[in-house]
């Protein structure tokens, strides 16, 4: 159910295994984009409602006036930024409208595929490289409605940002074998744009992981043994062929190698 929220605080933080502090701005608590691997899942509260955090705006206005400057933003963990709901409530606009008043740095996560993130183009390009987005492609409605890489609408969002100057990185995160033709799609992104790789990190018997087998059971049962592998025995042998092929091109990164859990 959607429910409009007033919070007292914009800012949460997040504690990766690696140590630091990642601090995370969410307009909305909830996503609409139903990533079967989203390890968001591993809470099961989580998604039950799709909070719309009406005031966070002002909120975080307050709260960066004691920003430290240095300190890197991350918009979206618990919810993707630019799903549909976005257009009607403009909350990460607004959000990013008080970052860049600040000149503070941010980096903005959305798999969403929605062409709403130009709409914000007039705040984002002058904020320069202060603003990074990182676009990931592992968004499984689209990739079941492509065969041609360069029509992908995240791969032509990357393209057309990189090319009005933006920063984009993007994220290949995870690798699904048999549905992610790496190939191709590293093809397809301009050559300049940094590409992140990872894998399937999934604990077995969590609910990402049983929602994935799900999903493959389903939509791709000729893949379930693979994923199956991947999920119960750790053998993923088509990410291996990746690294192999690719672990040596300046700006194809393997990314979370310490990690176990996937967004
Ligand atoms: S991985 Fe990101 S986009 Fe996908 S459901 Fe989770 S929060 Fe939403």
């Amino acid at each position: 159910m959607l429910k409009e929220i007033f919070v007292k605080s914009a800012m949460t933080y997040e504690y990766p295994p690696d140590g630091g502090t990642v601090p995370i701005i969410d307009p909305y608590d909830g996503c609409t984009i139903g990533c079967p691997y989203c390890f968001q899942l591993e809470d099961e509260t989580w998604n039950t409602d799709l909070n719309v955090k009406v005031n966070i705006s002002d909120v975080l206005q307050k709260e960066l006036i004691q920003w430290n400057k240095e300190d890197t933003v991350y918009l979206g963990s618990k919810c993707d930024p630019y799903m549909e709901i976005e257009r009607k409530y403009q909350l990460t606009r607004k959000c990013l409208l008080e970052l860049s008043k600040l000149n503070l740095k941010c980096m903005v996560t959305t798999k969403a595929g929605s062409k709403l993130i130009f709409r914000d183009i007039d705040v984002i390009k002058p904020m320069g490289n202060k603003f990074t987005l990182l676009l990931g492609l592992s968004n499984l409605q689209q990739l079941s409605e492509i065969d041609d890489y360069t029509l992908m609408s995240n791969i032509q969002t990357a393209n057309q940002l990189h090319r009005m100057g933006i920063t984009v990185w993007v994220f290949i995160t995870p690798i699904l074998p048999g549905i992610t033709d790496i190939d191709s799609m590293i093809s397809a992104i301009d050559q300049d744009i940094p590409v992140f790789l990872d894998k399937v990190r999934l604990k077995r018997n969590t609910r990402p992981a049983l929602r994935l087998e799900s999903f493959i059971g389903n939509h791709y049962p000729h893949l379930i043994k693979t994923y199956k592998d991947i999920i119960y025995n750790n053998k993923d042998v088509y990410y291996e062929d990746i690294k192999e092929k690719w672990g040596k091109t300046e700006r194809v990164k393997f990314v979370f190698e310490s990690s176990n859990s996937t967004d």
